[in-house]
């Protein structure tokens, strides 16, 4: 609101000491647009040190358009007060009055989300550079350095500006309505506070004082009319955001991010036809310029989105193969496990039963006392490494079932292989030499139950698992450190005993 105010008192200071001290009129509105363009260029320092983004270069490109304008306005006075030129549009002046549009068109024009950012920057730096010879061409083809030679050409000028300002502020004004980033939203509230205002202010005065018969600073109170745009920059910088109120759509928004780096192309494009009439070498060369830093542009784009598409698909893969990996020992996890069994289960035509075996590490809790748990988690870690590269068949799948149990998933097994199997990794355990004192064994040691079942059968892989789980109980209770055989009624010929079989 203080903001407010005090832009509201400088335009009306600067329109009153025209109306009551017209005499030194253009010493006054010199002295005000200087102050203004300062003040706003402050401005902007304390907002982009408010912003957040010290980094976000986009704010030096704005105070380059500022500091430009006042170049325009430096190269007017000196045609006033320096060479006593009273003409209203100087060449040199007029054409900083449109080089100044240049850095915030090139921010305008900035892709939010650019990998090739330092491709990108540089096609933007030539077809800048062109539109600035672009610029010149097109000033001094209608004006001279001394200034416009009648009203027709003065007329030029002003529509010439007029056009320049208006794209720009609706390229702003896109910028600013079509974001979803705050940064964006900020930076862009303030160049579209500016150009909008610019580009009305600058037509009112233009056609309506300039072109009207106050071609002159100072003998207008009007003049305060080219305040307005810097003190309504001045207000959005120092202003905090509002809540908004209304989010645009997430397409608009694409699009527009998309489509802004052609903002800059499209204005080489249109001065480059513009000059053609006059010089059509510049003019065609301008053009064609403008195609090819479009189609770079795009060709660009595409290329990181197919990158940043190959990089999602990878890690979506490596996030995938993480769900079914068990992170301490690297083996298949449970639901790695759950799936394997449910997929051999309904395997078309298997004639062997699945074997399942469930081990368990004996007296574990007894190791984890005395070594503690670090040491009982590097045990898991060996005796899955020991177990998977020593212990197991090719076909056989091994998984942590949770805590210091696994277990094995041995399809197309007959209850003499399942029994082997589980032996055959029991005394590859005991060979591990891993010493446990708590234990009876004086080493680790590992239980097995042996469960085995015809996929055929009624029931699920949740029979099997009890069908292990309970030849796992028996192993235990009979002494640990052996093999737990099924109970198997379903085939009949297993055996029911439990024996140790080293
Ligand atoms: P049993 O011979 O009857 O199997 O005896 P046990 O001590 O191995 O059995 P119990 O189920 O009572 O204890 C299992 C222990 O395994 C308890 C727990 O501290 C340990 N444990 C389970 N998961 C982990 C793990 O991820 N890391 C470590 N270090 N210890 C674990
Ligand atoms: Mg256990
Ligand atoms: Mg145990």
């Amino acid at each position: 609101m203080k903001a407010r105010i005090a832009a509201v008192a400088i335009a009306a200071a600067h329109a009153l000491a025209l109306l009551t001290v017209p005499l030194p009129g253009m010493a006054i509105s010199y002295v005000f647009f200087f102050g203004v363009a300062a003040l706003a260029m402050g401005s902007v320092v304390y907002a982009w040190t408010r912003s957040g983004t010290p980094r976000d270069r986009r704010w030096w490109l704005l105070l380059a358009s500022l500091a430009l304008w006042m170049t325009g306005m430096a190269l007017s006075a000196r045609q006033n007060y320096v060479l006593d030129n009273s003409n209203p549009a100087p060449g040199d002046s007029m054409f900083f009055y449109i080089l100044y549009v240049l850095p915030v068109l090139v921010s305008v024009s900035s892709a939010p989300v650019a990998a090739r950012k330092r491709w990108a920057m540089s096609i933007d730096l030539v077809l800048a550079t062109l539109l600035g010879v672009l610029f010149y061409v097109r000033t001094f083809s209608i004006v001279s350095v001394q200034g416009a030679m009648g009203t027709q050409q003065a007329t030029d000028v002003a529509y010439m500006l007029d056009f320049e300002n208006a794209c720009l502020a609706m390229a702003a004004l896109l910028r600013y309505v079509a974001t979803d980033r705050k940064d964006d939203h900020f930076f862009f509230r303030g160049v579209t506070a500016f150009f909008v205002t610019y580009a009305i202010c600058g037509y009112v005065y233009n056609h309506h004082v300039a072109l009207a018969g106050h071609p002159e600073f100072g003998t207008s109170p009007f003049d305060a009319l080219l305040d307005l745009p810097f003190l309504a920059l001045f207000i959005a910088a120092v202003t905090r955001q509002p809540q908004r109120h209304w989010h645009p759509p997430v397409y608009l928004v694409r699009f527009v991010q998309s489509a802004s780096p052609t903002f800059l192309a499209m204005s080489v494009l249109g001065f480059g036809l513009m000059v053609i009439p006059g010089y059509p070498t510049l003019g065609i060369v301008g053009a064609i310029a403008a195609v090819i830093g479009i189609g770079l542009r795009g060709t660009l784009a595409q290329v990181d989105l197919v990158e940043e598409e190959f990089r999602l698909s990878r890690s979506r893969d490596e996030l995938q193969g993480l769900v079914f990996v068990d992170s301490l020992t690297g083996l298949a996890n449970r639901r790695a496990l759950d799936e394997r069994l449910l997929r051999e289960w309904h395997r078309q035509g298997q004639q062997e039963p699945i074997a399942l075996l469930m081990i368990d590490v004996d007296f574990f809790k007894e190791y984890n006392d005395r070594f503690g748990h670090l040491a009982g988690d590097e045990c898991l870690r060996a005796l899955a490494a020991g177990m998977l590269a020593h212990g197991t068949r090719a076909g056989d799948f091994i998984a942590r079932f949770g805590g210091e149990e696994f277990a094995v998933v041995a399809p197309g097994t007959r209850p003499g292989e399942a029994l082997a199997l589980a032996e055959s990794l029991r005394t590859h355990v005991e060979s591990l030499q891993i010493a446990h004192p708590a234990s009876p064994f004086q080493r680790l040691t590992i239980s097995i139950g042996v469960g085995l079942a015809h996929p055929s059968s009624d029931g699920g892989p949740l029979d099997l698992l009890n069908a292990a789980d309970r030849a796992l109980y028996r192993a235990k209770q009979s002494g640990r450190n052996r093999v737990g055989a099924p109970d198997g009624p379903r085939l009949g010929a297993a055996r029911a005993d439990t024996r140790r079989m080293s």
